[in-house]
């Protein structure tokens, strides 16, 4: 069979769901029911405590909204990639001293789509490919500094020993620091993908979050920031409003939604350095 046979097959396949997070959706919504409905009440407290009848009442308009994105992956220490978790907790420790807000994503969404945030001082913290120490580093110092993050989910990693499972999710929202969003299915680079194929791994991993974190998730993170126009279509008609891209900068309520930059928390960094992540001035 030649490779675009192989592809065509593959799509299908995607299509109806026979490869994709979109059966296992299913699959673990039967062997965790009563778990979830326990989370459920959990989190639906949790939310509570976090919120108001009118959460964004004290909101105000500006012009343009700036908001940092700061980008982690792993809290770990070995490569560029992994932050360790003494310089994760200074950098939370300075955002809560210097007065920051963590933006939750619905709140992150809310203010580029209105153009109104609750304080001058604003950041949304988010860490990509949910990884294990996630939860046993990342967690406990965002809960100690009570600081938010949004992990942007693999929803097919859920079996791979490093990576944090449905249950350990359901437990994080519930603590009410940590909310989830879509870095889609299998972590493929989006634009080497046919259209199907994308539109699979969008559709299939939010329906997945949605399902099992009683959600409606409204964000992407692009695979190693990798998209192109056919990506931009896809995630419109999967229904997410914003995508996170690799690029860096300050994201704007006047960049692209389907594009927003982000800073990239490298390990080593001066508190200089990562002050200037958040302000843009070098
Ligand atoms: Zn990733």
């Amino acid at each position: 069979m030649t490779i675009r046979g192989i592809k065509a097959l593959l799509s299908l396949a995607l299509g109806l769901g026979l490869l994709s997070g979109c059966q296992a959706a299913t699959t673990a919504t039967k062997t965790t029911s009563s778990q979830s409905s326990q989370t459920t009440k959990r989190t639906q407290k949790a939310t509570q405590r976090h919120s108001t009848s009118q959460p964004y009442r004290h909101w105000h308009s500006v012009k343009v909204v700036h908001l940092p994105i700061l980008m982690y992956h792993s809290i770990s220490s070995g490569n560029q990639l992994r932050v360790p978790a003494s310089e994760f907790r200074t950098q939370m420790t300075y955002l809560k001293r210097h007065g920051y807000r963590t933006l939750t994503a619905d709140e992150a969404v809310y203010a580029l789509k209105t153009h109104r945030v609750p304080q001058h001082k604003i950041v949304w913290v988010t860490l990509d490919d949910s990884y294990k120490d996630n939860l046993t580093a990342a967690w406990p110092i965002l809960k100690q500094t009570n600081q938010h993050a949004t992990i942007n989910f693999i929803t097919g990693f859920t079996n791979k020993k490093n990576h944090l499972t449905l249950a350990d999710a359901q437990r994080m929202k519930a603590s009410g620091v940590v909310d989830f969003q879509s870095h889609t299915v299998r972590h493929l680079d989006l634009n080497n993908l046919t259209y199907q194929v994308q539109l699979s791994e969008l559709t299939c991993s939010k329906k997945w979050l949605d399902q099992h974190l009683q959600q409606k998730t409204a964000v992407i993170c692009y695979p190693a920031g990798r998209a192109n126009q056919q990506t931009i279509r896809a995630d419109k008609q999967a229904g997410y409003q914003y995508a996170l891209s690799t690029a860096p900068g300050i994201a704007t309520s006047t960049q692209s939604p389907y594009n927003l930059t982000r800073q990239r928390v490298t390990p080593g960094m001066s508190l200089t350095a990562f002050e200037s992540l958040l302000t843009g001035i070098r």
